[in-house]
């Protein structure tokens, strides 16, 4: 037995029966079934905070009304006046700054203060920070997510937009990062940033990731 056959979870149920509370196609494995009163009940609670309310019932108000007719980039500006958002942060990539002035002149035509880090910010040099000289390639300075964070954070920005970070920066910009923190853009350099295309055609072109022979 593997231990992906002892670990089972969502992935491996798709009967996706908690959407409906439908228990009789729960498997034996489910994680709602599972569940203890205990974490259900601290979980409800948790949603009765103040500003985790706020959040979901915004969220439930903008689903209801525009669901599949409204852009991520309206959700957004929507989801940010209907939470009361004066500044809005972003964080971008230098290779997304373009479209980050356009997201900006956007979110400033709708009546947000817009302030923004880059990706760059800082420039400080890979050597300084220990990166090994063999992996020094597309320019001399890092990406800086600790910083963007900490000026954001600075800056006491309302709600922070990421515009395609790295992975693994983006993992770093959000340990670091303290408010709330939305994603408009995630970087894929091979796909022009829309990840989900491999997982849509990995039974075709993409299929190479499954690992299979
Ligand atoms: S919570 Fe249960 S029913 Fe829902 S997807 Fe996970 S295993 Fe399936």
């Amino acid at each position: 037995m593997t231990t992906q056959d002892t670990c089972r979870s969502c992935i491996d149920c798709g009967r996706k029966a908690c959407q409906k509370s439908n228990e009789s196609l729960y498997p034996e494995y489910c994680l709602t079934k599972n569940a203890s009163k205990e974490q259900l009940t601290q979980t409800r609670e948790t949603y009765m905070e103040e500003y985790n309310n706020e959040v979901m019932v915004q969220t439930a108000k903008i689903q209801s009304k525009y669901y599949e007719k409204l852009t991520r980039v309206e959700e957004t500006i929507l989801f940010a006046k209907e939470m009361g958002a004066k500044k809005i942060g972003i964080a971008t990539c230098t290779a997304l700054l373009k479209e980050s002035i356009t997201l900006a002149k956007i979110l400033r035509a709708h009546g947000f203060q817009v302030f923004s880090a880059c990706c760059k910010v800082g420039a400080i040099d890979k050597r300084e920070i220990g990166i090994p000289e063999q992996y020094i390639k597309h320019g001399p300075n890092i990406c800086n997510p600790i910083l963007q964070a900490q000026i954001l954070n600075e800056e006491k920005t309302d709600l922070n937009i990421v515009m395609g970070l790295c992975v693994g920066h983006d993992v770093l910009f959000h340990q670091y990062i303290e408010g709330p923190t939305t994603t408009m853009v995630v970087k894929d350099r091979v796909t022009g940033h829309n990840p989900a295309a491999p997982l849509y055609t990995s039974h075709s072109f993409y299929k190479k990731l499954l690992n299979e022979e």
